[in-house]
């Protein structure tokens, strides 16, 4: 029952076709909960599954009141899913784990009592992962690597957004507006007092992984693009480095064609640097039409999502 003199913790757990997880989950995840003697929400964001995941939550949302739900009109993609659980939470902590039972919902006690220790942001670190899909472990890894030696801000490597944050940084991070979310990043970049525990990751439970090679893919490209232009400086880089190459081959040309007799057969060097100048042209191109990509995303000023149904009240919305 409600205590007012209790804290407030909410869970976020994103939804796409769990029906197979999603009463486990609530046991555990339930279990858990209970047990740190405060009181608790569950929101539950349906990512528009196309399975009967949606059923399961609205049937526990009417026997158990500290179940929330949010229902999105189509799939908006994992990370919206858990801004929008951050919209709606209202707790003084606000957990996130994912609901395929990877993350296990037992840490979040030890991720509770480790922010009680005077900690703004305490995430989960992967210790060893499960994953029974080697060629993912790898993207992973190679990943994470790639980020942190590029990005200007220091991301948590081996990180998934399995943490638990205080009300203070939701607050924060609910008024940055980018529209391609990148929440690990987002947070690392806000600052405060952050720190970690280390967990083995488990393999998802049952049912299929949501997040499509084309979506990790997505994921890994708005990481990279909005925690750093260096993209965009080997862009100008290689421009200027195929700048000078060409300058030199230009005096060449110049040079064999007043000081040099012979006739010049040239049909190779004359292709070589044509495919060459075109070639750095077209990727410098793609690189900076990334970037231009997310400005528009952003200009455009789009709502992040759209709802079909919820029972959260929302004083301000
Ligand atoms: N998910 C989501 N929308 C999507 C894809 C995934 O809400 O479009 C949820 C999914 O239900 C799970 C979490 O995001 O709770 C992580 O997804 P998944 O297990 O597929 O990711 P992985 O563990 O492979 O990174
Ligand atoms: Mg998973």
């Amino acid at each position: 029952m409600h205590n007012p003199n209790h804290k407030l913790i909410s869970v976020i757990i994103p939804i796409y076709n769990e029906e197979l997880n999603i009463a486990t989950l609530y046991d555990r995840v339930s279990v858990v909960m209970k047990s740190l003697k405060q009181n608790y929400e569950l929101i539950f964001v349906n990512d528009c599954s196309k399975d009967s995941s949606l059923f399961l939550i609205k049937q526990l949302a009417l026997k158990d009141s500290c179940v929330k739900f949010i229902d999105f009109s189509r799939n908006f993609g994992h990370q919206i899913a858990v801004s929008a659980g951050l919209e709606y939470s209202s707790g003084d902590f606000v957990a996130i784990i994912d609901a395929d039972l990877q993350d296990p919902p037992e840490l979040i006690s030890d991720l509770y009592q480790k922010i009680n220790q005077d900690y703004d942001v305490v995430y989960a670190k992967r210790r060893s992962r499960k994953d029974k899909n080697i060629l993912k472990k790898m993207a992973y890894k190679v990943f994470y690597q790639l980020l942190s030696v590029i990005s200007q801000v220091n991301i948590p490597l081996d990180t998934g957004d399995f943490r638990i944050i205080r009300r203070n940084v939701v607050d924060q991070l609910i008024k940055m507006p980018e529209q391609n979310k990148f929440l690990r990043g987002q947070i690392a970049w806000l600052g405060f007092n952050q720190t970690f525990i280390e967990y083995d990751r488990d393999a998802r439970a049952a049912g299929e992984p949501g997040y499509s090679y084309r979506k990790l893919f997505r994921l890994a490209l708005d990481g990279i693009i909005s925690f750093s232009n260096m993209p965009l400086r080997l862009a100008t880089i290689s421009g200027f480095l195929v700048f000078f190459l060409s300058l030199v081959i230009i005096c060449y040309t110049l040079y064999s064609y007043f000081f040099k007799s012979s006739t010049p057969q040239g049909w190779a060097s004359l292709m070589i640097s044509v495919l060459f100048i075109g070639g750095t042209q077209l990727m410098t191109i793609g690189i900076i039409g990334e970037y231009i990509g997310r400005i528009q995303n952003d200009v455009r000023q789009r709502p992040l999502y759209v709802l079909r149904d919820t029972n959260i009240q929302l004083k301000d919305k």
